[in-house]
């Protein structure tokens, strides 16, 4: 690792520390660091998961049992990351390369980490039943860990009332009486030997339960006989991650990585492991989420003290942890059993409202994190532009003309073929440099497809944070992978570009981690002249398509606040990561003839650019409807509580164009349609990565519209129609 250039003294950062996996133990540590931000390592600190979400386990049978919401057990991993100041990278990990220092991910680069904490949790252990049914069943069983691809497939429809639920030890039986209390029959099938619940008085105890709730046979029972159609539940105790066992990293039994009582990986100094996926060599200790959560304060102090080069602590964990099952309320009110080495008590109502104030208790250390701390963070992306305003001002002192299309013509090739540029970029939007890099480009090409024009290739000025060589140099890679893995798909190079260092922005702390890190790109493609799009004039009779749904920048706003749901942001991310370069071939097709891209001004602003290219009787009525079908799933709630995008008070002078006539809204009198004020601050809401709003013949639109959702752009819509004013 290369040193700091800039001496300690100015406190930045010098090393990468990853959290590799969301879990317990890293949850914690986050929510000390956001908490007391003194306790955080001076590091560059990257959380990775699978989700934007950890679930808290002790809950999740009470979600089976239908207790609980997803929302009630469910940790927001990006919001915890921000407000711990630490990068979130939402990535499956696939490998670790100890030597290499590398964490390996699915679908993207590797991540480069002088620190490494493991807290990846476990995966179910299918021995004897990994990819082939088991027995008398006719599919291979669904795995109850990692939790996550579980509940997927518990909550889609596809859950046969027919199930057998493998496994003797406590996750079994709490997920077979949660599936029993939410009305499915599921059979719970042991080891020969019955339960294994740690006493003989604990099985005996369930066991009763079980019977109590058809759940286990009674004298003189028939043996059931199992369908060749009944899925398979498997909760057959756990292992660490395969990847893991591959690393070559010291393990133990069932994978788990060995470590010392500092939770460092033994002979792997610079590796920590806590939770599931690791434990004490010469301690063993099952596997379970208390001691997750009771390494935490020893892995937020040691991580601390390790990049600090001081001595480490020791952790002596508790030999036993108290278990408390619940039974999902499958006799009316739920009931808790209490488990504590060879004491079994209950069932008891009194029991279940102990366990249910531990897990509320808990859940509820998070909930705090949502309000935001001092001042108002300025919006990022491109809610970052500076309003239409300065620019006509300045423009009109230079007496130089306000650039009409969203790209401009560089040359004209012998052929007839247009070559066009266009420049975008802005402050990161997202913590994680590669997905910025990908959003950033995604968006500073619509500005190409928006003309018509195929991107061929571009260049990059990246602003790097204050940071080490070896970090800037780790940052810069990742940013470029982003650029490079949009680019790639519509085979244009990168060419070249700049590099600068941010000079007021702070690196690190709370808040934006990525703070000083900002991408600009200049794009360079081509079109036929015959297919070049203007932004107008639009004609009496056109139809409005808008390509997909608007609403990023109160969103990415009301996150930096805490407000919005971490699933309302990953549909959002979803959507904004789709590639609209086959926009150009399918619009093409069906006759378009304006265009442009909805991004900083918001729809509005944009809409009304399309307009001062048009004549001065050219009206547009947009169908209320359709844009609140339009809005990305949280967008219109956000907005009616208040939250708005820092750009879109300077946005909110195309609403004039409403007040002039020139854009009409068309109500639908329908009960669920949105406040026409809230619908007015979606249509000025600034994006990132926003749709195309194209013009076509009314006549095609429906045409256009079915080919747009075939390939992909499933909420293509029309959102209105252009009109004359009666003069
Ligand atoms: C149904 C059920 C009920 C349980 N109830 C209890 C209980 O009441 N009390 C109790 O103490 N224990 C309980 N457990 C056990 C408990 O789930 C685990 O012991 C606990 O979750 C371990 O915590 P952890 O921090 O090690 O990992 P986890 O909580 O499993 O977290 C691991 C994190 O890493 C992420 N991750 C994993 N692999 C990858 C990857 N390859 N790439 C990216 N991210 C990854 C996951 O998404 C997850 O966020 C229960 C288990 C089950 C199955």
């Amino acid at each position: 690792m290369g040193v700091d250039r800039l001496g300690s003294g100015r406190g930045h950062a010098a090393e990468h520390l990853i959290l590799a996996g969301g879990g317990h133990s890293h949850a914690l540590v986050l929510r000390m660091w956001a908490m007391q931000p003194r306790r955080r390592p001076n590091a560059w600190i990257t959380l990775v998961s699978r989700c934007s979400t950890a679930l808290y386990s002790g809950m999740v049978p009470g979600l089976v049992a239908g207790l609980y919401g997803r929302e009630d057990c469910a940790i927001d991993l990006r919001l915890l990351a921000q407000r711990a100041g630490v990068n979130f990278v939402q990535a499956e990990i696939t490998g670790l390369d100890p030597s290499q220092r590398q964490l390996l991910l699915a679908g993207r680069p590797p991540l480069r980490f002088d620190w490494l904490s493991l807290d990846v949790g476990a995966e179910t252990a299918l021995s004897g039943h990994i990819g082939r049914p088991a027995a008398g069943t006719a599919a291979p069983p669904v795995a109850v860990k990692p939790l996550e691809p579980f509940l997927t497939w518990f909550e889609g429809q596809s859950v046969p009332q027919q199930l057998q639920v493998l496994g003797s030890g406590a996750a079994a039986v709490e997920v077979a009486l949660a599936l029993r209390a939410r009305g499915l029959r599921p059979q719970l099938s042991t080891k020969a030997s019955g339960l294994d619940l740690g006493s003989a008085a604990a099985n005996r105890l369930l066991q009763r339960v079980l019977q109590q709730a058809g759940l286990w046979p009674t004298a003189g029972d028939e043996p059931s006989q199992r369908s060749i159609s009944m899925a398979t539940l498997a909760c057959t105790g756990s292992r660490a991650p395969r990847w893991l066992a591959d690393s070559g990293l010291p393990a133990g039994e069932r994978g788990r990585v060995l470590t010392e009582r500092s939770l460092q990986v033994l002979d792997r100094p610079r590796l920590f492991a806590s939770g599931d996926c690791a434990v004490i060599a010469g301690a063993a200790r099952p596997p379970s989420g208390v001691w997750a959560v009771r390494a935490a304060p020893v892995l937020a102090a040691n991580l601390q003290r390790a990049i600090a080069g001081r001595p480490l602590r020791r952790w002596h964990p508790q030999r036993r942890a108290l278990q408390l099952l619940g039974d999902g309320g499958v006799s009316g009110s739920p009931r808790a059993i209490a488990l504590w080495g060879p004491l079994a008590v209950g069932p008891s109502r009194w029991l279940w409202r102990w366990k249910e104030r531990i897990d509320r208790q808990f859940m509820a250390r998070f909930a705090g994190l949502g309000a935001m701390h001092g001042e108002a963070m300025a919006c990022r992306g491109c809610a970052a532009k500076v309003s239409a305003g300065p620019l006509r001002a300045a423009l009109a002192q230079l007496q130089a003309p306000l650039q009409d299309d969203d790209a401009v013509i560089v040359a004209r090739s012998n052929d007839g073929t247009l070559l066009l540029q266009s420049v975008d970029g802005f402050p990161a939007l997202v913590s994680d440099p590669w997905l910025n890099g990908r959003l950033t480009t995604l968006h500073a090409c619509s500005d190409l497809w928006a003309c018509g024009a195929d991107v061929a290739s571009a260049q990059a000025v990246v602003t790097l944070p204050v940071l080490s060589d070896a970090l800037q140099a780790e940052l810069l890679h990742q940013s470029l992978a982003g650029v490079r893995s949009v680019l790639d798909s519509l085979g244009a190079p990168l060419l070249g570009g700049h590099t600068l260092e941010a000079r007021d922005a702070m690196a690190g702390g709370p808040g934006m981690p990525t703070a000083g890190l900002s991408l600009m790109l200049t794009v360079n493609g081509s079109a036929p002249a015959e297919r070049l799009w203007p932004k107008g004039p639009l004609q009496a009779g056109d139809a409005l398509i808008l390509s997909r749904p608007l609403g990023s920048g109160v969103l990415f706003a009301a996150a930096m606040a805490g407000a919005a749901k971490p699933q309302w942001i990953d549909q959002a991310l979803s959507v904004m990561q789709q590639s609209q370069a086959p926009l150009v071939e399918l619009l093409a097709a069906h006759g378009c003839r304006a265009c442009t891209d909805v991004t900083g001004f918001g729809l509005l602003g944009h809409l009304g650019e399309m307009l001062s290219c048009s004549p001065a009787n050219t009206a547009v009525q947009l169908d209320a409807a359709a844009l609140a079908r339009l809005a990305v799933p949280g967008a219109l709630e956000l907005l009616a509580a208040g939250h708005a995008s820092t750009l879109a008070p300077a946005n909110a002078g195309a609403l004039a164009l409403m007040e002039q006539g020139r854009v009409s809204l068309i109500h639908a009198a329908a009960p669920s349609s949105p406040e026409p004020t809230t619908l007015g601050q979606l249509l000025i809401d600034p994006q990132t990565c926003g749709p195309l709003l194209a013009a076509l013949p009314t006549e095609r639109a429906s045409a256009a519209i079915s080919t747009l959702q075939q390939h992909g752009f499933a909420q293509a819509a029309v959102i209105g129609r252009v009109h004359g004013l009666q003069s």
